[in-house]
């Protein structure tokens, strides 16, 4: 498999494996004699522009762009967006102009969430930001975008929400990889890997790349954050099964190697929930750790409740993606407020 990935041009953001630590403190807190012990791999430690879990899709998008002769990268997403923020980074990075079409998609009209976190960051990155409401189709602005800047001898990549082309989840698949060869090292296996569910392409690269491992894309679990619980399988699946073609065309998924699951997602995407706070709280006050508001704190409270559910076993090791997003913690400092 990675004779395959090695032949795809990639644009390196990454400074090598990200660190995987064990929790004792928060096994503690939990208070569980029954916890399985609790991992995280700490992919918001990923090179540049403040980290996260878009710099593994942009190794490949941005290498793709490069590869084109593109001049400019073109993404899309939501006002807070943490995607856009290291597309801004990694274009400014490989020397591409970044233009970013924002929409409302968030109903918070606070100076913290339209002004700080990621918006003060995409400025600082030199993006051009184009923000239109949450019933637009950025995608098609984006594209409109590609054409007018073609007419006028430019050439544009472009890229959906989440960098989630088949393309992009490729980075998974290598993190897939790593992940293995960790838990060779440390002489363990997961018998679950947690991850939050946006636009799917971090479940379905690593899917892709367990499967193509020859491993168990089952044992990876992701929680909703954005899509009702039936879209996101559907996403889900159909976007693991096009990245397995593009490195294991002869391998394909069967019934029980796609797990997402529902119970976290609260209101909808971007709105805060009470085990969100808890479990932000939780983790900072027993790791010195930090989750974002809108993906990792919501997952993570869904690892808290299986835990307290007792859902996994003793013995059975377990492993939660962090994902990065920190600048959402600034976006969201009115919500964190308690008087
Ligand atoms: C985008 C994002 C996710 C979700 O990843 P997807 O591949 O979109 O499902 C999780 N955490 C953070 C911080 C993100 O920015």
């Amino acid at each position: 498999m990675l004779i395959q990935l090695q032949r795809r041009p990639r644009f390196n953001l990454l400074e090598g494996p990200t660190p995987i630590q064990r929790l004792t403190r928060l096994e503690q807190v939990l208070g569980c004699g029954g916890c399985p012990p609790i991992y995280v791999k700490r992919d918001d430690l990923t090179g540049i522009g403040g980290g996260g879990n878009k710099l593994r899709k942009l190794e490949f998008l941005i290498g793709e762009a490069l590869d084109q002769g593109c001049d400019t990268f073109i993404t899309t997403g939501a006002r807070q967006s943490n995607h856009a923020r290291l597309s801004a980074a990694a274009a400014a990075r490989a020397g591409l102009s970044c233009e970013l079409v924002l929409t409302d998609t968030v109903t918070r009209d606070d100076e913290a969430y339209q002004r700080n976190g990621n918006v003060l960051l995409d400025d600082l990155f030199g993006a051009t930001v184009r923000r239109r409401t949450a019933d637009v189709d950025a995608l098609a602005v984006a594209q409109e975008r590609a054409v007018h800047l073609f007419a006028k001898g430019h050439r544009a990549y472009v890229v959906g929400s989440g960098g989630s082309s088949p393309l992009g989840c490729l980075g998974y698949a290598v993190c897939a990889e790593e992940i293995m060869a960790q838990e060779h090292d440390l002489g363990l296996r997961f018998h679950r890997i947690i991850v939050p569910n946006g636009s799917s392409g971090t479940h379905a690269g690593l899917a892709a790349g367990l499967k193509a491992a020859g491993d168990e894309p089952g044992r990876i679990e992701s929680f909703t954050v954005l899509a009702p619980i039936e879209k996101a399988r559907t996403v889900t699946t159909e976007l693991a099964v096009r990245t397995l073609a593009l490195i294991d065309p002869a391998s394909e998924f069967v019934e029980g190697d796609i797990v997402v699951t529902d119970g976290q997602l609260g209101e909808g995407y971007g709105v805060p929930t009470d085990a969100m706070f808890e479990a932000v709280r939780l983790v900072a006050r027993s790791e010195g750790l930090l989750l974002d508001p809108v993906y990792g704190g919501k997952a993570f409270a869904g690892l808290i409740a299986a835990i307290r559910e007792g859902r996994w076993r003793k013995g059975e090791p377990v492993l939660f993606v962090m994902t990065g997003g920190l600048p959402g913690l600034f976006a969201y400092e009115p919500a964190f407020r308690r008087d």
